[in-house]
């Protein structure tokens, strides 16, 4: 169906308004619209020389996708005349009219629909904004997106205050560059190829406006940015600076470990003798337990003994020696100091199942029988009797249907439950409890776990982990607290502990210690440095690591949403 109509001039005027153009005709066909246009004024400029020039040569129809309207496409067939310039000395004989407000030169957009296109397609891949310009009814190609991205100008701030700069990593371990972001808006600015000093400094000494410039601790910026501009102040992240001085922590502990095993057993055994005293106690104001009262002092003997015997071996007596002195037989000094503490004998343990019930659910799911069960489960540590364990399973899971035949033919994927080994957290996790108190407290009920309480008590009787952790948090809070005085005193303690790694942690506050003072003097932080280097992950990830560089830079600089 072809309708053909002389245009509305309100409607003309409504949308077209701002153009130097006068509609003339309208068509629609197949949920297009086509406008008929041509240019208003007699005269054109040449765009060489400027004369103008009302010669009229010849004209031809140019096309150009306009915005949609409502479900139909529309395509204005804009009516352009050629013109012959009357400057003898131009060297354009003939130029095009143009109408720089509706497009640009070659173009087959007007200028809003490109806008419009670059404004999505910049925050999308090339193949999706292919596919959603069609749906939009202005239907580009991929590579015409690609080609609209590249097009787009790079953002220009010459009133910068307070930048960040970082590293970003093109092909890990191989090669980096640069992001330049501003402090004050959280943009990124800029995306430099490389990030050794040349190019670095090329783009700072560019903008002699910038105060403050924010970055981590690596020295080739330090150096850039001294270089460049000698008059910002250079603010170091605190965040890496918490982070290195965390490391530091763990690598300290990491030397002391197997000693702070050896204390952390001491320790975790008299605090099980003076529980077990305590309950001895308690059991003696209870003339009805007498039983019991036997059996746990009995216990409490034993435990006395081996403490003894323990001591006397570590003061280097032989074993006839402490036979002798403590009138016990050599094998029951032999059998106390291989196995330790001999267990409570008590009339029923209670067995925790629900340690296992992720690899009982596991079991359940493959419909295997409890007592293959039973025994997967016991190679993995559950210490009871086949009988308790399916009295607790058949009420547990009553109404379960298991097959005979399927026993023990799969081989099971049992990951062995977590148990500290010698009472201490692994290295990474005691490092973690030494350097944030408040990790292992539940938020809602200020509940704390067992293992912080270990810890707790750990860093209340070693002076190492209790000196550690004071370093830490003071160095936060310093950090924090905005007086940048302390940061010295802060050194003289911590060197005055004459631990390797700590020493050698301060040594690098040392060479860098203007910087430091700024990162407590100031506010500015380079954590919107970081978000961005995550940002630019994303972006890097989305093109599948195949896209240039200068597509990267528009596609990181010029997206909002990220
Ligand atoms: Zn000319």
């Amino acid at each position: 169906m072809i309708l053909s109509n002389s245009p509305n001039p309100n409607l003309v005027a409504l949308l077209y308004a701002d153009w130097k153009i006068r509609i003339y005709h309208l068509e629609i066909q197949n949920s297009t619209i086509r406008l008929f246009a041509r240019i208003t004024g007699k005269r054109s400029k040449c765009p060489n020389c400027l004369k103008s020039s009302r010669s009229v040569r010849s004209c031809y129809f140019r096309t150009l996708a306009d915005l949609p309207m409502a479900t139909n496409a529309v395509l204005i067939s804009l009516w352009i005349r050629r013109f012959a310039c009357t400057n003898p000395n131009c060297e354009k004989r003939i130029f095009s009219e143009r109408c720089s407000e509706l497009t640009s030169p070659y173009s087959r957009r007007t200028e809003r629909a490109s806008l419009y296109l670059k404004q999505f397609i910049i925050e999308i891949s090339s193949n999706k904004g292919a596919y959603f310009s069609k749906l939009m009814n202005i239907p580009i190609s991929n590579n015409t997106c690609l080609r609209l991205v590249k097009s787009m100008a790079m953002p220009v701030d010459d009133n910068l205050l307070c930048i960040g700069i970082d590293d970003w990593a093109k092909r890990k371990g191989m090669n980096y560059g640069s992001i330049i972001v501003n402090a004050e808006t959280g943009r990124p600015i800029d995306l430099l190829n490389i990030r050794d000093s040349g190019d670095v400094v090329k783009w700072l000494s560019g903008h002699q406006e910038i105060k403050y410039v924010t970055r981590d601790r690596a020295t080739s910026y330090a150096s850039a940015i001294t270089k460049a501009l000698p008059q910002a102040k250079q603010i170091a992240d605190r965040f890496h600076l918490v982070k290195n001085l965390g490391d530091a922590i763990q690598e300290e502990i990491k030397l002391e470990y197997s000693h702070l095993k050896e204390v952390a057993k001491n320790i975790y055994e008299a605090i099980e003798l003076k529980k077990s005293r305590k309950v001895i106690l308690e059991a003696r104001n209870d003339v009805q337990d007498n039983v019991k009262m036997e059996m746990s002092s009995v216990m409490i003997q034993k435990r006395e003994k081996l403490f003894q015997i323990t001591k006397m071996k570590k003061d280097g007596h032989n074993i006839s020696d402490i036979a002798r002195r403590t009138q016990t037989d050599r094998a029951t000094i032999v059998k106390y100091l291989e196995h330790g503490i001999p267990s409570t004998r008590t009339r029923s343990t209670r067995v925790n199942y629900n340690r296992y019930i992720a690899e009982i659910n596991h079991m359940v799911s493959l419909e295997i029988n409890p007592t293959a069960m039973f025994k997967s489960l016991k190679n993995i540590g559950l210490k009871c009797c086949e009988r308790s364990f399916t009295r607790w399973f058949n009420i547990k899971f009553h109404d379960y249907q298991h097959k005979w035949n399927r026993a023990c033919h799969e081989p099971l994927k049992i990951t062995k439950p977590q148990i500290w080994i010698n009472y201490i957290p692994p290295l990474r996790k005691l490092s973690i409890f030494l350097t944030n108190p408040e990790y292992g407290v539940a938020k809602d009920t200020g509940e704390c776990s067992k293992e912080k309480e270990i810890v707790d008590v750990l860093v209340n009787e070693i002076p190492l982990l209790s000196s550690l952790r004071n370093l830490y948090i003071n160095f936060r809070n310093i950090l924090k607290g905005g007086c940048h005085e302390k940061l010295d005193i802060w050194i003289k303690n911590a060197q005055s502990i004459g631990l390797k790694k700590i020493d050698r942690f301060c040594n690098g506050l040392k060479k860098d210690i203007v910087a430091v003072k700024n990162a407590i003097t100031y506010n500015w932080t380079n954590g919107l440095v970081e978000g961005n280097v995550n940002r630019l992950k994303n972006k890097k990830r989305e093109m599948y690591g195949r896209c240039g560089f200068q597509l990267l830079r528009r596609k990181v600089c010029l997206s909002v949403t990220g």
